[in-house]
């Protein structure tokens, strides 16, 4: 039990550390297409931070930043709570952090403005917002599948109202958690193909080749390279150098090799260089994220 447990808590580490990894690792690129990457890299290896935010090396973007901000109000609350979140998003906008997208920004004012929990059904929604910050959700549920899907499109609606968008965020959420409950990648293909035929538009054989911030491009790039690679160095490496935005599916692709692989398959160098305060914040989160999920399965056991 305490070993199945270390092993637990090392992948679920190795999810939400290789989270910021890649952000911080692909926001050096982001908006860059992979033919500038290469005249001015090479290879995109290295976690100096620059790029169009002018970052410090290791620094994390809103990727990250609204992910802590979601985790830290499951902490607090005690579970999801919609308005706790919603809240926590409000802070984080006031903080007048280093980027916010458009998408998130309407989502988070509206909710500011009127209170509401969820925008109507808009077909400019289908950005990757909602799905890059839904991790700590996916920790916070790990043993409850409906608790998850119910709670992930909640989450989702805040900013984004849009069937893909909700689509790739439960996909990649249930392959994280099949992940971590020890499901390896033949679980993760189950998730992927479910999607597939739900959604076609999401198929990534042969890779179409587009990194945007559109949702279809960013779970196509994310998934070729994770089916495609054998370690969190060659998966994270290889997303990030396909640019455009490159922090956010650096971000998902460190999530899932993460996930996969465990925080000791992390390079040192990319460790040791993340922001030391984001580092410290996402340790401690892990571990209260996990036992969220552990006192849920044992409350319903009792039940
Ligand atoms: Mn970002
Ligand atoms: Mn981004």
């Amino acid at each position: 039990m305490g070993a199945a447990r270390d092993d637990l808590y090392e992948r679920a580490l190795g999810a939400y550390l290789g989270f910021a990894v890649g952000d911080a690792l692909g926001a050096t690129v982001e908006f860059m297409t992979p033919g500038e990457i290469q005249h001015a890299y090479g290879m995109h290896r290295d976690m100096i931070g620059g790029g169009w935010l002018k970052l410090k090396p290791g620094q994390v973007t809103d990727d990250t930043q609204m992910a802590l901000a979601l985790g830290q109000s499951l902490i607090d609350s005690g579970g999801w709570n919609p308005r706790a979140a919603a809240d926590a998003f409000v802070e984080w906008l006031k903080s007048k952090p280093v980027d916010v997208g458009n998408t998130c920004r309407r989502g988070i004012q509206r909710y500011m403005a009127d209170g509401s929990l969820a925008g109507p059904p808009n077909e400019g929604d289908g950005g990757n917002g909602a799905c890059m910050r839904n991790l700590p959700l996916a920790l916070a549920t790990l043993d409850d599948d409906a608790g998850f899907a119910r709670a992930t499109l909640e989450q989702c609606h805040l900013t984004h109202c849009h069937p893909l968008s909700d689509a790739a965020t439960l996909a990649l959420g249930n392959m994280t958690r099949r992940l971590l409950r020890g499901g390896g990648f033949r679980a993760c293909r189950q998730e992927v193909n479910q999607l597939i035929a739900a959604h076609p538009a999401f198929r990534f054989d042969p890779y179409p080749g587009r990194a945007s911030g559109y949702i279809v491009d960013t779970v196509q790039t994310v998934l070729h390279h994770f089916f495609h690679t054998d370690g969190f160095e060659s998966c994270v490496t290889a997303v990030v150098n396909r640019g455009e935005d490159a922090d956010t599916t650096g971000a998902l692709a460190g999530m899932l090799a993460g996930a996969a692989y465990g925080a000791a398959d992390i390079p040192y160098y990319w460790r040791k260089k993340l922001d030391r305060d984001v580092r410290a914040r996402i340790e401690i989160q892990t571990g209260a994220l996990l036992s969220l999920a552990q006192a849920q399965s044992e409350q319903e056991i009792t039940i």
